[in-house]
């Protein structure tokens, strides 16, 4: 039986670890050519490994995603590897530090919006032209619940999601008539090493997160890969603009 997205290419951010990493290997699953991208050299190869012995195939190109010129490397080394540019899941960002609003220092503010908005609009810029090209393609950017209300102490990371979820629903206007869609997910707390890294100083988090949960568990990345490979197949070919909790019912609450 055909896959998903059999016969096409797909390239996720943040495909080292966590979401991206299972997002990589379900685009594999269901038939892409992916290209593994990340910071991070050793996490990214291990996705890369995953998924050629499950029987898939995939290379890795290391990209900054919030240098211009590393993006624009990834998505030419991409079109040079496998010829063209169908599904993109911009997923690399970061938590990074806990401030109130007064609190937040310029350097984490900056670090968080250049990685978590500023390198999903560089993705953006540098994938599109690639699909308007081809005649079409579909983009995924990767959200958060934060993207949809607000969460104390978050604000730089809030003010980036919530920029995500805005620029996501601007470029799914602006290319709808050419055949490219842009949706978003917006996962709740997902079981990844960014969300234990996050909480390792406060242990008693975690069972927190979950208990705020109407399931009353916490997501598992593999929840978040298979919103994503649905958005960006052609199951979903009516759906452009939208920002998709994938939350166990966070925000319904
Ligand atoms: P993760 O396990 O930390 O994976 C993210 C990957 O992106 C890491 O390998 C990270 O490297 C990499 N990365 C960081 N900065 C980068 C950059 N400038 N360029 C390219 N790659 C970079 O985190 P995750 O939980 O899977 O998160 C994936 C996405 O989901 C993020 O956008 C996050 O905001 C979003 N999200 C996560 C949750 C959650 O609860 N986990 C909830 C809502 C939304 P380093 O390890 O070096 O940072």
């Amino acid at each position: 039986m055909a896959g998903l997205v059999s016969g096409k290419v797909a390239l996720v951010t943040g495909a080292g670890s966590g979401i991206g990493r299972c997002s990589a290997l379900a685009f594999a699953r269901e038939g892409a050519k992916v290209v593994v991208s990340d910071v991070v050299v050793e996490g990214s190869e291990e996705t890369v490994r995953l998924i050629k012995s499950a029987g898939g195939e995939a290379i890795f190109v290391k990209a900054d995603v919030s240098k211009a010129a590393e993006v624009e490397a990834l998505v030419n080394a991409t079109v040079s590897a496998y010829g063209r540019l169908d599904c993109a899941h911009n997923n690399a960002g970061i938590s990074g530090r806990s401030y109130s609003v007064v609190e937040d220092t310029e350097e984490n503010w900056d670090r968080i919006l250049a990685i978590n908005l500023k390198g999903v609009w560089l993705c953006m810029k540098y994938q599109v032209p690639v699909m308007l090209k081809q005649g079409g393609g579909s983009i995924v950017n990767t959200a958060s619940d934060a993207g949809l209300i607000g969460v104390k102490r978050t604000g730089a990371y809030v003010a980036s999601k919530h920029g995500v979820v805005g620029l996501t629903k601007t470029a799914a206007l602006e290319y709808a008539k050419v055949g490219i869609r842009v949706n978003a997910v917006c996962p709740g707390p997902i079981d990844t090493p960014m969300l234990q890294k996050g909480t390792k100083r406060y242990p008693q988090m975690l069972e927190k997160m979950a208990a705020a949960q109407p399931n009353g568990r916490l997501g598992k990345p593999e929840e978040i890969a298979e919103a994503a490979l649905w958005l960006c197949s052609d199951a979903a070919s009516f759906v452009t603009g939208l920002a998709m909790p994938v939350d166990g019912g966070y925000i319904a609450q």
